[in-house]
């Protein structure tokens, strides 16, 4: 009989396999990059087309945060992250902001123009009301796999993405740590 829990297919296994291939793939680049600087990026093997890092820095345009229907994905602890950020005393939030996607959580959005439950407008700008504690799937935009795949992926993305290939230059350590976070302490603040 199989040992349960240990069968190379178990989810949970090769949700473990791929954590720890990330978090040492990250390390060695971060080895690589710390002691020998940008040239011995050559040195690793297979880098992605945006080794060489990628700029972003958020305009504060909102266009991220509306539009086309979508889901902006909440688990229990960013909830109650979020109800404690807006003083909610029971550690969780009300129909207004969340709904139930499957067996999932998300915010929710205005139907009428897409705008997330908490994006807000002041002097002109869009802004996220809950900026401090927004959700992990916002803190790692625009670093989502779907915009990493090519250059194409990246390049479409900035078309309604200002902030993108502008401002801050994030190296591949820093973008793998977004592309790979799971958790919210995953990243830092
Ligand atoms: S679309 Fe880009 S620049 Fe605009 S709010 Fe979203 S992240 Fe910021």
């Amino acid at each position: 009989m199989p040992a349960v829990g240990f069968s190379p297919i178990n989810p949970k296994y090769c949700a473990d396999l791929l954590m720890k291939t990330a978090m040492y793939y990250n390390a060695f680049v971060r080895t690589a990059t710390d002691f020998h600087g940008a040239a011995c990026m050559s040195a690793i093997p297979n880098p992605p087309w945006y080794g060489g890092g990628l700029r972003f820095t958020c305009t504060q345009c909102g266009n991220c945060c509306t539009g086309a229907p979508g889901f902006v994905y909440v688990n229990d602890e960013e909830i109650r992250r979020i109800a404690e950020f807006l003083g909610n005393e029971d550690g969780t939030l009300g129909r207004e902001h969340l709904r139930r996607v499957g067996r999932r959580y998300s915010l929710t959005e205005n139907k009428k123009n897409g705008d997330c439950c908490f994006l807000r407008t002041e002097d002109g700008k869009r802004i996220c009301s809950i900026y401090p504690v927004r959700p992990l799937q916002c803190r790692t935009w625009p670093f989502w796999d779907i915009n990493l795949d090519t250059p194409d992926d990246w390049r479409e993305a900035s078309l309604t993405c200002p902030g993108m290939n502008n401002g801050r230059q994030y190296d591949l350590v820093q973008i793998r740590v977004r592309l790979h976070a799971k958790q919210w302490e995953d990243l830092p603040a």
